[in-house]
């Protein structure tokens, strides 16, 4: 009995694909490195470059590997390209995962668990915690990619026996604490990664995307979560389907949130090094706080194990220093 995990060369899916190797599962990752580095998956699992769109691929891997759970990460994530190029969202996002969940209904998975997003709330404006039952309003075609796959995902779990967990993830960061794993992406935008690379001189300097927000410091703040926390949140909704619970929809974050200032003086800290930060205008898009509402997750019996911000600054700079001296064997090449 193996677990498919779809985009398992990616950052969060290769992670996941460790936490359940650890847990003594066997392990098929379908990928095909768009975006994903294959040299991400641990190799006690087995890799297969392909799209999860390609049904008679997955009809066999289904199949050969007697795959009762699929976890679906494979997909695009960038926002701000969902709004130039919508189209390739929705034949990534929605049309790909339609393809995929077929196949699955047709080869008889029980459970599929799916990688969402906060994006499906869009502006939700406060400073509290987002919970569940907000209303859903994404504002990107990213959010609305992802926003129609969970909707299939509930129609299909009506009609068929499929059980589904739908996770909305929040802002992930951080790396594997044996930096198996890490965030790889070249052109990386996201907040821990630019302080982190500048901190080593990768960059000159970083900008804080607006100070005049409406929270305490004028910074945005975010709910950062440890990539492993997540990928074992992921390993409890396993656990709860498998033991014939419900279909769920939850949030993945700590329920606590850190302004963009007190991620930049954490990587300071961490680093020791007093890099120079300017601060600029808002970045389009921006909601001014997203902290995830997580009392359902925790209550499923998700006990995070590295709710730390300086745990978290210190393996994606532990990591990042590792990809660098692999950067520097590539090119010495
Ligand atoms: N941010 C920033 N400077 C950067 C990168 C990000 O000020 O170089 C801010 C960004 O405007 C947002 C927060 O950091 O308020 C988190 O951004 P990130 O891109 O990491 O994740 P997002 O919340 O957009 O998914």
């Amino acid at each position: 009995m193996s677990v498919l995990v779809t985009g398992g060369a990616g950052y969060i899916g290769s992670h996941m694909v460790l936490n359940l190797l650890d847990a003594g599962e066997e392990v098929v990752v379908l990928d095909a490195l768009i975006t994903g580095f294959q040299w991400l998956v641990d190799s006690r699992a087995r890799f297969v470059a392909g799209n999860v769109a390609d049904t008679e691929l997955v009809a066999r891997l289904i199949a050969e590997h007697d795959v009762r759970s699929v976890i679906h990460f494979a997909g695009s994530v960038v926002v701000p390209e969902s709004v130039g190029n919508p189209l390739k969202y929705y034949a990534n996002n929605t049309a790909a995962t339609r393809t995929l969940i077929e196949a699955c209904v047709a080869g008889g998975v029980e459970h599929f668990i799916f990688s969402s997003t906060a994006a499906v709330y869009g502006l939700v404006g406060g400073l509290e915690p987002v919970g569940e039952d907000v209303p859903l309003a994404p504002i990107s075609p990213y959010g609305r990619s992802k926003l129609m796959s969970e909707w299939m995902l509930a129609d299909v779990a009506a009609a068929h026996p499929l059980k589904f967990g739908v996770l909305r993830y929040f802002n992930v960061a951080g790396a594997d604490p044996q930096l198996r794993s890490g965030q790889a992406t070249a052109e990386a935008t996201h907040l821990i990664k630019v302080a982190v690379q500048t901190a080593l001189g990768l960059r000159p300097s970083m900008s804080v995307f607006g100070t005049d927000y409406p929270t305490p410091d004028g910074t945005c703040v975010r709910d950062y979560i440890h990539v492993s926390d997540l990928a074992a949140a992921h390993g409890v909704v396993l656990a709860h389907l498998r033991a014939g619970g419900e279909s769920v929809t939850l949030n993945c974050g700590y329920g606590r949130g850190f302004s963009v200032d007190d991620v930049i003086a954490e990587v300071k800290a961490v680093t020791g090094v007093d890099f120079p930060v300017t601060r600029g205008d808002r970045r389009a898009g921006d909601p001014a706080s997203i902290v995830a509402g997580a009392e359902r997750i925790r209550a499923m019996g998700w006990v995070p194990a590295h709710d730390h911000l300086d745990e978290i600054v210190a393996a994606a700079h532990a990591w990042e220093q590792k990809l660098m001296v692999r950067n520097d064997i590539d090119r010495s090449r």
